[in-house]
């Protein structure tokens, strides 16, 4: 199938981008930003989107950068998951976020698809959710009123659904650097690589006189949005490393699970199973990462 038609914008700068974005929601038009188009050209094809207007930020090059501020890994939205698979300084200084990347889809569509649009296309299945959760991330927004750091905790609202405003645009992404003695580990179970995963985890922690410290766990792909599970942080938290607290922790994530997404690709139950594994081999990959 082909798109239903739509008008096409392609501003040259943000400032440009958000007066668009600001007119046409003033006159009623339903505008939708276009990044990389791998999420949104299937669905514009498909008609599960049918926007009137298209707003293209390709030609806003001033988007396209990863540097380090302080105790940040800075990215800009329009920056390619490519480049970001090719940083060195993403590698070395955010591998959590780096090693996430490389599961995303093919190389194809990392080298068209933006990290801006992973992240606000809001995909349950999408690793950057899980990551975003995991690190404490922030999303910088910038609209008709200027600037807004949304924390990722409060910027997935729901399925495919963000707090960025329809008047708004995604600038760029901010990791934190991850202390020093930091484990983390980023697993996930996909059909056939390339695919969106049926479930996947992202842990960190730290040992502290050879307990598990400071345990973050984060899955996605199970429910409508990606999410850290407290209940099996808790049972890490404060215990010495080892297989059976690992599997205890595994066994806590996927009861602390809220319906399971089922479809055609796994079953609840099945999706509930993967996380227990998940979580326990995570946690025991980011103790070695410790050591
Ligand atoms: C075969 C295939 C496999 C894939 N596998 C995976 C996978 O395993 N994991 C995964 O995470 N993704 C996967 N994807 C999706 C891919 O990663 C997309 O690149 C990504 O979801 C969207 O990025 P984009 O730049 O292409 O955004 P687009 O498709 O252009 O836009 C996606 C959405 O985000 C909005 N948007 C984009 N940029 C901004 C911005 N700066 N500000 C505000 N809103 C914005 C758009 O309005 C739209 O709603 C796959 C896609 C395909 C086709």
């Amino acid at each position: 199938m082909k798109p239903a038609p739509f008008d096409y914008y392609a501003p040259e700068t943000l400032e440009q981008a958000v007066a668009l974005l600001e007119k046409l929601e003033n006159e009623d038009v339903d505008a939708k930003i276009i990044a990389g188009g791998q999420s949104l050209m299937p669905m514009l094809n498909l008609r599960m989107a049918r926007p009137d207007a298209l707003v293209d930020l390709g030609k806003i090059k001033t988007l396209d950068y990863i540097r380090q501020e302080n105790g940040t890994i800075v990215i800009g939205a329009m920056t390619s998951k490519r480049a970001a698979e090719d940083s060195t300084l993403l590698r070395d200084r955010q591998p959590l976020l780096h090693a996430a990347t490389g599961h995303i889809g093919h190389r194809q569509i990392r080298n068209q698809g933006t990290v801006g649009g992973s992240f606000a296309h809001a995909d349950p299945a999408a690793e950057y959710g899980a990551v975003a959760q995991a690190l404490g991330m922030e999303m910088v927004v910038v609209g008709p009123d200027g600037e807004r750091i949304i924390p990722a905790d409060e910027f997935y609202l729901s399925f495919l659904t963000t707090d960025i405003d329809a008047t708004e645009v995604l600038t760029e992404v901010r990791a934190p650097i991850m202390p020093d003695n930091t484990g983390w580990a980023f697993q996930e179970v996909c059909r056939r690589k390339g695919d969106l995963a049926m479930a996947g985890t992202a842990v960190t922690l730290r040992l502290e006189a050879g307990s598990c410290a400071e345990v973050v766990i984060a899955v996605f792909g199970v429910n409508a949005t990606a999410a850290r599970l407290p209940e099996a942080e808790q049972v890490v938290n404060g215990q010495a490393p080892g297989e059976a607290i690992f599997a205890q922790a595994g066994e806590a994530a996927a009861a602390a699970l809220d319906e399971p997404i089922a479809d055609v690709h796994a079953t609840a139950d099945y999706r509930r199973s993967l996380i227990a594994t998940l979580v326990k081999r995570c946690l025991a990959e980011a103790v070695e990462r410790c050591a």
